[in-house]
Formats: C-alpha cells, structure tokens, sequence
C-alpha cells in the first residue's frame, strides 16, 4: 500500500491501528465508531450489518462499516463474544479547537477477559483472565484476576505435580481469556494441551514475561519494597505470571487499579481437588446434558440474595475445604440461623436491598457510576446496620469474624445522603442531582433558576412605585439584557442612579447596577449549575473512591452473610442434618438422600439409604441390582453429602459423619459418557489411570460400570483388578464404590477384606418390576433387565420373546456358552443355545424325519397340516 497517497485522516488511523494490530478497531468519527479494512469485513459479517466503502487517497475505496457511539455496547459485546478483542479510539480534543485533524488516541481497551461493562458480564460469575508461566524446571504458576471485582490470586505447582492437576486447577478456575507467553510454555505438552481446551488465549510478547520487568512491576503495584513482603518467594514464577497480569490489565484498562487486593497466594492443596470430569459428573454447577442451573447442586444450594452471595457459593462449591475448623466455622454459622426463620427472613429482605458493591466498587475506579449508582451505594450501605444489629447476638464460628470486621461505611453513607438527591437522573452532566443543603452555590443558582422570572417582576414593581411611573416597564433583549424602559413623557422621573443605555423614538432604555447582578444570576443559571453539579458530584466520587477497598471488603462480608443464610435457609427447609466433620478417615450417613434427585422425582416418594465407607472393613462397596434401580443416585449422593459437608453446608440425611476426603474422583463408563472424539473407551481409561496414579487413602471414588465399553472379559478383568488396586491391604486402601454389572465381581467378598457386596433391592410383581430403592447388604440376584426394558416401553413382542431366550440361557449355563464362543468364534451364539420351544423342536424332528422320496404330494399336504398344527 502506498502510504503516502494515503489521507490526513487514514494516515492517523493506520499509525493507531498498527499499536492494535490484533484488535478491532472502533475509530470515533462525528457520532460513529468506523472501523476499517480487514475489522470492517470481520466487524461486518459478525455483527451483521452493511460493508460500504470510503475515499481513502488509494485507488480502490477502503472497505468501511460503522455503528453509532451510543449503541456501541452491544456491538461490543457481540465481537467480545465472538472471541475478538476491540480497542476504542476516542477523539481526544474538542473538533473546534483542533488545527487539522483532530487528536486521537485509544482510550479503552476490552478483550473477554478485560470486560467492566455489567451489560456484558454474567452478574452471577466471576470474569476470570488468567495468566500461565512455567520456569525452565518445570514449575508452573497460575495468576488471575476478575478485574471487575478486583481479585488477584495466584497458585503455584511444582515440577512433580502431573499435568492433568494442573489443567483440573485451570478448568476449576474457568478462565475467559488465557494470557500466555508468544512463544508458549516450557512445557510444550502443556502449551499442547491449552490449545485443545476451549479457552481463548491470548499471545503476549515474550518480554512481558522478563522477570526483572515482572518484579518492578510487581513491587509497584503492591507498593512494596520486596517480593517476599506479598507472601512470594522472590524466585516464584508467579512473579512473572502476576507481573505479565498486571501489565496486561493496565494496558487494557488505562486506569489507576486501586481497588485490587493483595494478591491472594493460596495452595491448591488446601482445598479438596475435583477434576473436571468429577464436577462435571456431579453436575455441581450445571447438568452434564443441558448444561442447565436446574438440575444441579447450585441449583438446590443457591438461595442468596445478591449476586455477590452466588458468586462466593460457587466458589466455595468448587473448593471445598480440608480444614475441619474452618469447615465446621461455617457449619456453626449456619446452624445458628437454621431454627431461627424469623431472623433469616430479616437478613434476607435486608440483603436483597443490597446492590453488588464488588461491582460498584470497580464502577467507581473505572469511573463510569453516575448518581444512581451512588444512591444504590448509599441505600445499600444503609442496610449495614440493620444486618450487624440482626447478627448481634450470634458470635459463633464464621459470624464473629464478620462481626469483627463489619465496617458500616456511616461516613460514606452521611456524604451520599448528605449531597446527592434521592431520585437522580442517569446523566451527570445535566444538573439536577446535588441537594440545595449541600451547596450554597448550588442553593443560589437553582433558586435563581426557579425564582429569577419573580425576582425581577419585584424590581420592576418596586421601580415604579419609587419613581412613580407607572409604565415603568422590564425588558429584556440580547445585546443588553434586562432594562429599564421608561417613556420619553416620563423622562424627568428617572432617579440619577439609572443608567442610559438606549434612547429610543419613544422610550429611553436603562440599567441599574441591581437589575445587571440579578441579570447575571438568572442568565448564567443553567450552564453554571450544571458545571458546578458535575464539579460536586466528581468530587463526591473521589472521595468515596478512597473509600473504595472498604466497601469492596464489606461486599466480600455481606456475600459471606447471603452464602450462610442461603445455606440455612436450604437446610431448614428440606430437613438436612448438620454433618460432623472431622479428620477421621470414615464416611457414615444414616438415611441419606440425594439433594437433587429427591427433589425431581415426581411419581415416589425418595427413598433414603445408609452409607459406612472407612478404611478398613468398608473400604470398597460392590452394588449390583437391575437397570434404574438407582445405582448412580445413590453413589452421587454419597460424594456430594461428603462434597457438601466440606464446603459447610448441611447434608440430606437424618445423621451424617465425614471425615474429610482430599479428592473426590468419579467415573463413569464409557456408554454412559458423552464425550466425544476420542474412543470413549479410551477416556474412560485415562480417566481411570488418573485415579490409580493419583488416588490416596483419603480419596472417596466412585465407579459407575467401568470397563462397559469394551468386551466382556476384558472389561471384568479391568473391573476386577480395579478393585484388587483400590481395596487390597497393599493397595492404596481408598473408600470406594462401584456400581457394576459384572456380577462376577460379588466374588471379591471375602477373598479381599474391606470389600463388601451391596445391592439395590428390587422386587417382581408378576412380569413387573417395582423398584424399592432401598441398598442391601448382598449381591442382586436378578437383573430384571427385561423387565426394565418392557418399563421402558419395547414392544410386547420383543420382551415376550426375550423372556423366552432368556429361561432357555438361565436352563443352559451362560459361562459355558461364552466359553464355547470363545473358542469356536464361528459358532453363532444362538445356535448353542437351545432356543425352541418343544413344540417347535418336534416339528424339527418331525421334518428331519421326512423321507421326501418316499412321499406323496397328498402325504406332504398332510404332514404339512399336521406341523402347522403343532406350532399354531
Ligand atoms: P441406575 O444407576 O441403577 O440405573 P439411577 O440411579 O439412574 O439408576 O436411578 C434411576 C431413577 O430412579 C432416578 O432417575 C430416580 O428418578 C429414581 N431413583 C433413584 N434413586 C432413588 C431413590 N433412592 N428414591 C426414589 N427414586 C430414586
């Protein structure tokens, strides 16, 4: 391209695209955002609208699309959705004042991960941007932050932790938009990996991640003089994963980043670990099918109040804790509320009045709150008292640390009551928000505003009952204001103070010194009171910004207040128990239930079992019993009564213990699994090799029909030597249960102790089934398969039939066959099998027996009616 032919303007536009080569630029031009070129085709076909095309010096028009400045949001979100980035370039000078072209520059920089706008943000999620950096040994650090609420945590993992915990951590956290080096990781298996998941990286220069660059402005940002004095080791590589962070937030956000906590270094091993698979399985937050709320554990757990409250409930659902006091600091503060409906129902209606300060408070460094935020604040704030009066008289577990650092912000709430007017307008330029109380200036000019029109009707009557003229008139025009007008009869009247200013053919025109200092009230007014209620309400701003970690600390407190009154809530109404939780390696639940399950069965009541899991002679269950008995509800149930207990919240059973569990790990077999791509069996198998490598004895695993996906002896003896690894003295001794169909595996009672038979009874009631839903100590006897599948709604005809098969298979021995199958493949099953009726069998007789050259056709006629007969 020749860049000289180029326009005045498209040179400016080209010298600021080339700093934002992998953005969308959105160029401000008059009321429009323009972008150009290569953005415009992209812009144009996501956001769907006109490609046209624009003079820009060369020959051929530059491919041009626009969308007006004030319904940029939208289109923002879309692209920001779509994956891309866009940087907003403003004009930075007043057009009228500009020689040439007008100044721009970029002042906004929004990448999915960067987003502040709350129209683009889910109000429930936290907006994760992460950052990755691996050392040349192998150790690997995790930064990230939701910048909209300012918190920056960071973990680290050393050479010898596996790969899959790591990516676990990264799926944990959930990231939308991944920061890493240009030329990827040390670790080229992990670089690999990212890539395959389905976050949007962004490639960053390799300089970013100098840590000598990284420390400075690490040091800085923290104002501090050492690394070590944030709790970092000085050689971590976290100094450059939050250094290479903190650089990226700056340069997208061009602000000062006040509202940013220390940085939060946690150990990931301080939490239960939950692989990806596992809390998909568990469909903790979402349903593995319609990836729906409903349906999940959230979905039950989630009745705070404020977004704040479903924001730290979900983390806490996906890091349950390890440590019993703070486990049972929670559960305390829950217990506290649970009998006590009135004061729940209190601090909710208090909570729901309160707006999500965290965001606020990102709103307010970010500088785009206007009044009604303020007055939302101000209401907000004004709900304090009322919670720290409602938690006055419970000092226990996690409320006396709330009481302890509850700060109800009176002094921000006096500024705001004291300046801003209840019911603002959305603008903060057009006057009309600061209280007359406030502001003597502000009470001046809007007086004037309201009362100028009067002020001088009192001038002219005081005038002409003075001079005694009474055509003594005020006027007004626009190059000498307000006047006096007095006929040229009346001349000889007019006091010596008057001013001539006009003489006119009848009249004479004049001026007092009064009527110019009213006239510059009234004129003035408007444009003054706007200027100077912007001015306020700036001030006001800055003020409650150096406020702002107060308040951001004070909405962490509140969402604490929503999580544990949600969590009451739950408890008291669907009649859960308080688990004791302690470091013991038992798991024992008295009428236990699934906390999602019960709630969706419609046609029966649910049905509540027992559990006793510990390490020694309950360390594995083996549950057999037919198809839909509940197998998979009940082991569901087992981890997340264990998972619930561990982030403090009450558990659907008449008892519970726990002692804590370091991992939770569930499988489930492949035809079950909806993964794709792979061979599902494989998955599975991976999966599986996951847990052997990484189970220990404080794990809790579950198996649901593992080694389905494959044949039947390879996936029994898969099974089985699963088992033997998992439960055998020498083994890892874990609690574990598995849900099989491989009756087979009932044997392993008694030949390895700590293995116990389990099933889910079942009962025949003619050909029908009823489930009773109740476990069992002892192997199921009977599949009811049929049955299951006549439930299921298969023909009549197919499941009359599959009974038959299957009396003849129980008369024959079906090992026997499998192993005659074996080793003579060209057999067909079935014909081992005697499949025929008596009947039919003598009509087979009857036909061998046939002699067809001593037949007739008349004797064939006969035969033939007499073997239709049989079988008829
Ligand atoms: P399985 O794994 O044995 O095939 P599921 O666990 O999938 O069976 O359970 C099948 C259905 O049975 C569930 O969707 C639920 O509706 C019902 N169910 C399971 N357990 C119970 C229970 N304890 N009480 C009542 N209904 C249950």
């Amino acid at each position: 391209m020749d860049v000289n032919a180029l326009t005045p303007m498209m040179k400016q536009y080209f010298s600021i695209k080339n700093q934002y080569k992998d953005y969308i630029l959105f160029y401000r031009l008059g009321d429009f955002y323009e972008m150009f070129f290569e953005d415009a085709v992209t812009a144009s076909k996501v956001l769907e609208i006109t490609l046209t095309g624009r003079n820009c010096g060369l020959e051929e028009k530059a491919p041009l699309c626009g969308i007006p400045y004030h319904s940029a949001e939208g289109y923002i979100g879309k692209l920001i959705k779509n994956g891309y980035k866009v940087a907003i370039c403003e004009q930075i000078e007043d057009p009228k004042a500009a020689k040439g072209i007008v100044k721009r520059d970029v002042i906004r920089v929004i990448t999915p991960g960067t987003v502040i706008d709350s129209s683009m943000l889910e109000e429930k999620n936290n907006n994760f941007l992460l950052s990755i950096y691996d050392d040349a040994s192998g150790n690997v650090a995790l930064s990230y932050s939701d910048i909209t609420t300012g918190k920056l945590k960071g973990t680290e993992f050393t050479s010898k932790d596996f790969l899959g915990k790591i990516l676990d951590e990264i799926n944990k956290i959930n990231p939308t938009e991944i920061l890493i080096s240009k030329d990827g990781l040390h670790n080229k298996n992990m670089s690999t990996k990212l890539l395959e998941m389905d976050y949007l990286l962004t490639e960053y220069e390799r300089e970013n991640y100098n840590y000598s660059n990284c420390k400075e402005l690490v040091l800085n940002f923290f104002k501090v003089f050492s690394i070590d004095s944030i709790g970092l080791n000085p050689d971590s590589p976290l100094v450059n994963s939050t250094g290479a962070l903190i650089n990226y937030i700056k340069e997208t956000q061009k602000v000062d980043l006040i509202h940013f906590d220390k940085l939060e270094i946690y150990n990931h091993s301080n939490f239960m670990i939950l692989d990806t698979f596992t809390r998909r399985n568990l469909e903790l937050t979402e349903t593995i099918r319609g990836k729906d709320k409903k349906g999940s554990l959230m979905w039950i757990l989630d009745k705070s109040s404020t977004s704040m409250g479903s924001r730290m409930l979900k983390s806490w659902i996906e890091e349950p804790l390890l440590d019993v006091e703070k486990i049972e600091d929670r559960l305390l503060a829950v217990e506290s509320l649970v009998s006590n409906t009135q004061k729940r129902d209190e601090i909710k209606n208090y909570l729901s009045s309160i707006y999500d300060l965290e965001r606020l408070s990102s709103k307010l460094v970010f500088g785009n709150v206007n009044c009604r935020d303020l007055v939302a604040l101000k209401n907000s704030i004004g709900m304090l008292p009322y919670i720290r009066d409602s938690l006055s008289d419970i000092s226990i577990g996690i409320f006396s640390y709330i009481r302890e650092k509850f700060d109800s912000l009176d002094d921000v709430y006096k500024l705001i009551d004291e300046s801003i007017i209840d019911d603002p307008p959305i603008t903060i330029k057009d006057g009309g928000m600061i209280k007359t109380t406030y502001s003597k200036d502000v009470a001046e000019l809007r007086d004037a505003l309201e009362n100028g029109k009067k002020w001088i009707l009192d001038v002219e009557n005081r005038e002409r009952d003075a001079t005694g003229i009474k055509s003594l008139k005020i006027g007004f025009n626009k190059v000498f204001g307000y006047y006096i007008d007095v006929t040229r009869a009346n001349s000889s009247l007019v006091p010596d103070s008057y001013i001539r200013k006009q003489t006119l053919a009848n009249s004479e025109r004049y001026i007092t010194p009064e009527l110019k200092e009213l006239e510059e009230k009234v004129l003035g007014a408007e444009d003054k009171i706007k200027a100077i209620e912007y001015e306020i309400f700036n001030n006001i701003k800055e003020k409650i910004l150096m406020e702002v970690n107060r308040i951001k600390n004070m909405g962490k407190l509140i969402a604490m207040v929503d999580v544990i009154t949600a969590f009451s809530e739950v408890a008291f109404k669907n009649s859960y128990c308080k688990p004791e939780v302690n470091a013991s390696s038992s798991i024992s639940i008295l009428e236990g239930r699934h906390p999602v399950v019960e709630k969706l069965v419609k046609t029966e009541m649910f049905v509540a079992n027992d559990t006793i899991l510990d390490n020694d002679d309950n360390r594995m269950y083996i549950i057999t019993g037919p198809n839909m008995a509940g197998k998979s509800t009940y082991l569901r149930q087992v981890a997340l009564i264990t998972l619930m207990a561990q982030i403090g919240s009450f558990v659907p059973a008449k008892e519970a213990l726990v002692g804590v569990v370091d991992r939770i790990f569930t499988r489930v077999g492949a035809s079950d699994d909806l993964s794709q791509g792979q061979s599902t069996f494989m998955v599975e198998m991976s999966e599986l090799a996951n847990i052997l490598h990484n189970a220990s004895s404080k794990s809790l695993i579950i198996l649901d029909e593992i080694g389905r996906g494959t044949s039947t002896y390879d996936g029994l003896s898969i099974a089985w030597s699963v088992v033997e690894f998992l439960s055998k003295n020498s083994g890892i001794r874990s609690k574990s249960m598995f849900a099989t169909h491989y009756h087979e595996l009932t044997e392993i009672e008694g030949k390895i102790d700590g293995v116990k038979n389990y099933s889910i009874l079942a009962k025949e009631v003619g050909d029908d089934i009823v489930f009773l839903r109740k476990i069992v100590k002892g192997r199921a006897n009977q599949s009811f398969g049929i049955q299951v599948a006549k439930l299921a709604g298969v023909p009549h005809l197919v499941t009359e039939r599959a009974n038959q098969i299957l009396k003849k298979l129980e008369e024959n021995d079906i090992n026997s066959n499998i192993k005659n199958l074996k080793n003579e493949p060209q057999i067909s099953f079935f014909n081992e099998v005697d499949i025929f009726s008596s009947d039919e069998k003598e009509v087979i007789d009857i036909i061998k027996g046939v002699d067809i050259g001593n037949t007739t056709p008349v004797d064939a006629l006969n035969i033939l009616y007499n073997l239709k007969k049989k079988i008829d």
